[in-house]
């Protein structure tokens, strides 16, 4: 449990965003304090986190390196940042997923793949809600990935016809047909629910491949969409509480602009905290 030299409160307040990466919050506060991640958790008596030889693998590109931390480490951090572990519990969706349960286990942490991928989010926001520029690594679902405040698509680090793409958002000022198709998808989430995504996936597979899958069969929910649906973009707006990144069907690498293929860039294994931090999340608990 905590020792004397980091019994203190930080007095550098560093909130967390709602789906970020625990990866991303522990890099922020690092440099909050002008630390790196290591540095930071050695200073609070969590040693070097176990990088999993997963890790270190050759592995897809849009792959998610992430940060487990068992309770006794959650500890430690709760203590420091002086913020609840209610709350990072909801804003961070693998904040509690270490596999080590145990409550009297000393200070562990790990770097595990992550079951989803992050992406960076909008820069706007995040320089709102956090006073800096910092890039923030959010687990987004695919209905959260435009930001129509700040008319910004978060495509994530992806190709473009087998090339790296040179940025992760894209500008949609001059594209208001797709903040439309989000404003529809996400008032037919709100109406449908999961059938309004099972319409979305529909769509993607004729757009990606030309083949009309078998429809949903959903007595309760909307007529499938025709076969000459529109392509629809990402987007919709999750539940604030469940911060539940949809796995969406993969686009080409040969899709355009309007439906890249993601592929959030990798972590380095040795660092904790990636430069260009990491993509959502499920049942899973691989930390
Ligand atoms: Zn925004």
């Amino acid at each position: 449990m905590p020792t004397r030299r980091h019994r203190y409160l930080s007095p550098l307040r560093v909130a967390p965003m709602q789906w970020e990466t625990t990866a991303s919050y522990i890099q922020r506060l690092a440099q909050r304090h002008h630390l790196t991640t290591t540095e930071l958790l050695h200073a609070l008596g969590i040693p070097t986190p176990h990088t999993h030889p997963e890790c270190t693998r050759p592995r897809s590109p849009s792959t998610t390196i992430e940060l487990y931390l068992n309770p006794a480490s959650r500890h430690l951090i709760t203590q420091f940042t002086g913020i609840e572990n209610t709350r990072l519990t909801h804003a961070l969706p693998q904040w509690g997923k270490h596999r080590d349960k145990s409550p009297t286990a000393p200070p562990k942490a790990r770097l595990r793949l992550a079951p989803v991928h992050a992406i960076t989010g909008c820069p706007h926001c995040t320089l709102t809600r956090t006073g800096h520029a910092h890039p923030v690594q959010q687990y987004l679902s695919s209905t959260a990935l435009i930001c129509r405040r700040h008319r910004i698509w978060m495509l994530g680090t992806h190709t473009l016809n087998g090339k790296p793409f040179p940025t992760e958002h894209a500008d949609l000022t001059r594209t208001p047909e797709i903040l439309a198709a989000h404003q529809d998808h996400t008032r037919l989430l709100r109406r449908w629910g999961q059938a309004a995504d099972h319409g979305l996936t529909y769509a993607m597979a004729l757009t990606d491949t030309g083949d009309a899958p078998h429809p949903p069969t959903n007595a309760s929910g909307p007529p499938a969409p025709a076969a000459s649906a529109p392509p629809a973009p990402a987007c919709g707006t999750p539940s604030p509480a469940t911060p539940s990144p949809t796995p969406k069907p993969s686009p080409s690498p040969s899709s355009s602009p309007a439906t890249p293929a993601r592929s959030t860039s990798s972590n380095t294994p040795a660092d904790p905290t990636p430069s260009t931090p990491p993509s959502p999340p499920s049942s899973a608990e691989p930390g």
